[in-house]
């Protein structure tokens, strides 16, 4: 039994190139477009006969590559990321991409999610003698491909590696002889593949494909393991395809409205949400406001339902980073505080609907039913374009321990309560699952949805280490 469930706090972003000369450049802008995925480092490895070529640093990618940096970074071969993480996973050792120089050949690495078996596997490679040099879990798919250097072909090395890993990941990793593209057999994290002229790029989301003007060409299927190399792509399979478990908040939250997942755009999800939650609860209201930016989708989508007119209810600074990236409860209130405003004129006098896309701690709701009834607010009624979360993630989202999670052990009736909020409605898990809309017949539509219902489609190792107590491992 596990003391604590904790959560987890490595939301990434990772994008690749091969066969195209500016590849630095390109990787910059992809990564720019993913920026959202994560604000506190950013690298990119290009390769070029010379070897392997990498800067990064801590920040925005902007700031990581505001001088000359992006052009001494030559090759037309590039992978990148951008990295979130927690106090005890910062330091610019831990930015990634990850690289690994070694006689038989260099390696690079960029991941997204969190590998539940990374603390089993971490240890059994030190007991073997490798020394790690980050935090990460990255690092131990890199000594894992080291250990097997017995198999002659690297893709088989890299196969290997793969195969004895669980959880959830997402790999890019560049190598002197190709680009090789990794999906988890779940296919928890999103990861596409697009073409660009003759070159072939992978993104986290396909919304960095549009910045640089390439075509979306799929999805990295689950268990699937892609070569790129100058004699074009290849596929194979690391592992048999288990039941497909695409994280849900990437449709709630995560990923930008104008990607696409599986083919489905997330605008249009997150607004069939709100259609759907408009059919679900009936309230008597003025005005429908959503919180910028994730719930103006879903918002649009509850009044256009409800006949209850949108407006612009409050207004998001630009200037401040996501409240979660406050370290303390303390400094996220103050943060809440800071980023969203009322609009008076709107909601003064009014029964607003306030549409958010999902309670975590519960502190934003708790923040804008105050900020709604000082602006004049007559009732709030909150609505929440996802089922509560109950369990926490160990598949690479940061929502916190099941101690934080407000709707953990508490009713509907209670968390109305704490937030003091005139009503409170949640849309149901089926209502979420429809409105998606995945076509999959598999378990939950092909959807992971173990924060809301506590049931994991991976095993959930006792000592599964989580990004920010990574310190303690060593
Ligand atoms: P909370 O204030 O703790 O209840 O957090 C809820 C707010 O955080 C909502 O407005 C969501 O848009 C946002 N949110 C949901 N999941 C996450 C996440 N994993 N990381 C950062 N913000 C999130
Ligand atoms: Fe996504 Fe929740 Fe599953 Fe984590 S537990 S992968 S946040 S759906």
């Amino acid at each position: 039994m596990l003391a604590e469930l904790r959560g987890l706090n490595e939301e990434c972003g990772v994008f690749g190139i091969w066969g195209h000369e500016d590849a630095a450049q390109i990787s910059y802008y992809g990564l720019h477009a993913l920026q959202h995925r994560g604000q506190e480092g950013a690298g990119i490895v290009t390769k070029d006969s010379k070897g392997l070529h990498v800067h990064k640093g801590e920040g925005l990618v902007n700031e990581v590559f505001s001088g000359d940096e992006i052009n001494s970074l030559t090759g037309n071969a590039a992978i990148g990321q951008v990295r979130y993480s927690s106090e005890n996973g910062r330091g610019i050792e831990n930015v990634q991409p990850l690289v690994f120089r070694s006689t038989t050949g260099s390696l690079s690495v960029a991941h997204n999610g969190n590998i539940v078996n990374a603390a089993e596997l971490r240890e059994h490679l030190e007991r073997q003698g490798s020394i790690f040099q980050t935090n990460s879990d990255t690092e131990v798919l890199a000594h894992l491909i080291k250990r097997s250097n017995g198999t002659p072909r690297q893709r088989d090395r890299v196969k290997k590696a793969l195969s004895m890993l669980r959880g959830a990941f997402a790999f890019v990793i560049l190598t002197e002889d190709g680009l090789l593209i990794a999906q988890d057999p779940n296919g928890l994290r999103p990861l596409s593949l697009g073409k660009m002229g003759d070159a072939w790029v992978v993104a986290s989301e396909t919304c960095a494909f549009d910045i640089i003007g390439a075509q979306s060409v799929r999805s990295v299927e689950p268990g699937e393991l892609i070569i790129i190399n100058d004699q074009g792509l290849h596929s194979e399979r690391f592992a048999p395809a288990a039941d497909s478990a695409m994280c849900s908040m990437e449709y709630v939250y995560f990923a930008r409205p104008d990607s696409d997942i599986d083919g489905i755009n997330i605008h249009s999800a997150r607004k069939r949400c709100g259609k759907r939650l408009a059919r679900e609860v009936q309230i008597e209201a003025d005005v429908v406001t959503g919180v910028p930016d994730s719930s103006i989708s879903a918002a649009i989508g509850f009044s256009e339902e409800s006949g209850i007119p949108y407006e612009l209810g409050l207004i998001k600074s630009r200037y401040v980073g996501r409240t979660f990236i406050q370290p303390s409860q303390e400094l996220r209130e103050q943060g809440v505080k800071m980023k969203l405003s009322p609009v008076r004129q709107v909601v003064n006098g009014k029964r607003v609907v306030m549409v958010d896309d999902s309670i975590v701690r519960g502190t934003t709701s708790k923040r804008i039913v105050k900020m709604l009834k000082e602006a004049g607010a007559t009732e709030v009624h909150v609505v929440i374009a996802s089922p509560p979360l109950v369990s926490p993630c160990f598949y690479g989202v940061d929502i916190s321990t099941d101690s934080e999670l407000i709707a953990t052990n508490r009713s509907i009736e209670e968390i109305r309560e704490l937030i003091e909020a005139d009503s409170l409605t949640f849309l149901s898990p089926e209502g979420m699952l429809e409105s998606i809309g995945r076509p999959d017949k598999t378990k939950n539509c092909g959807q992971c949805l173990a924060c809301f219902t506590g049931d994991y489609p991976t095993e959930i190792y006792a000592d599964t280490v989580m990004p920010h107590e990574k310190e303690t491992v060593r």
